[in-house]
């Protein structure tokens, strides 16, 4: 993980309002690709307060809505308005953003009046973000589930799956072989579900994470991620066990594994493919649809570099998916399937 910030500093700004607003704006309507960025420790400071943290949380009671000033200064909660403009202040150009009259961050060097009754305020995607934070997880970190019948039986050994939630992760596993996958799923959600939805509410937001995955971006800090198909040692040939797809965060170097056959499954082709045989992909556990299929294996094709073929088949038709290595789907094709 290296710290490409210098490089790309875009240029000088305030070091007490942290203030960037001009560049932000350029970078939004796509004229210019520079990208700023602010030290963890400017932008968590900022957070670091009562009234700033309250004056996101009014601004997102919903995101799609501009805020006047004094509408926004009436429905946070602060007698002293002096106080409220200089937090205000701290917040535009991180995660807020002052749009219309008065909106031009060079005019607006003021403590308060000039400007301020055009204006409009908003939150940024950072601030959207920190908002979906506060509802993902404050007060319910600790949420668990007791394990749940999955409705369907382990791929290896017929024993019945169950699904569970603890320490803000779904699982997924067999109650007889004890396999099985975990995953992040946000503790503020959990109880937004009865209990028997829960299986299918974890099932689409595994193929929520698996499909931003897939498509290079990381799920903790939207930076690109690149994939790589890593062989296991020892195993057979046919045991998917011994082969997994391994995806490294290039910017915060986290690292996510999946199974090719989960990647195959969700390629277009295979979608379309499961799709037009009554299989909905985003609402199942890939596991749950690869157990009612007539048939679903693999094939390495070469070791080095490692290559793997991904086959789907069901009432007379297959689907071939070759797994490359650096993670993607290369040729793939559906065809009669011949037995
Ligand atoms: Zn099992
Ligand atoms: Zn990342």
């Amino acid at each position: 993980m290296t710290d490409g910030a210098s490089a790309e500093e875009a240029g000088p700004s305030d070091p007490e309002t942290g203030r960037k607003d001009d560049e932000a704006d350029r970078r939004s309507d796509g004229t210019d690709r520079r990208v700023e960025r602010r030290s963890p420790d400017e932008t968590f400071e900022l957070l670091a307060n009562e009234v700033r943290v309250e004056i996101l949380r009014a601004l997102g009671d919903d995101p799609r809505e501009t805020l006047g000033f004094s509408e926004l200064h009436d429905r946070v909660d602060i007698a002293d308005s002096g106080n409220f403009n200089y937090h205000l202040d701290r917040l535009v150009g991180a995660f807020v953003r002052k749009v219309g009259d008065g909106s031009d961050g060079d005019a607006d060097t003021g403590e308060s009046g000039g400007g301020r009754d055009g204006a409009g305020y908003e939150l940024t995607r950072a601030g959207q973000q920190i908002v979906g934070a506060m509802y993902a997880g404050t007060y319910t970190t600790d949420a668990a589930v007791e394990p749940i019948s999955a409705g369907w039986d382990c791929l290896l050994c017929s024993g019945e799956m169950v699904v569970g939630y603890a320490d803000e992760r779904a699982h997924f596993w067999c109650s007889a072989c004890d396999e099985g996958a975990k995953f992040s799923f946000p503790p503020g959600t959990v109880d937004q579900f009865d209990r028997d939805e829960l299986p299918g509410a974890f099932a689409r937001w595994y193929h929520h994470l698996m499909t931003r995955l897939f498509h290079g971006f990381c799920g903790v800090c939207a930076g690109r991620m690149d994939g790589e198909f890593v062989r296991l040692p020892g195993g057979t040939e046919r045991n998917p066990e011994t082969s997994l797809l391994q995806f490294t965060c290039q910017r915060c170097g986290t690292v996510a594994s999946s199974a090719a056959e989960t990647l195959a499954t969700f390629h277009p082709v295979a979608q379309g493919f499961f799709a037009e045989h009554g299989f909905d992909v985003s609402a199942r556990h890939p596991t749950q649809m690869w157990g009612e299929l007539d048939a679903c294996d693999v094939e390495i094709l070469s070791e080095e570099p490692p290559r793997m073929e991904v086959r789907f088949g069901h009432d007379g038709e297959e689907v071939r998916a070759v797994v490359e290595p650096d993670a993607t789907v290369g040729q793939v094709e559906r065809r009669s399937r011949q037995d």
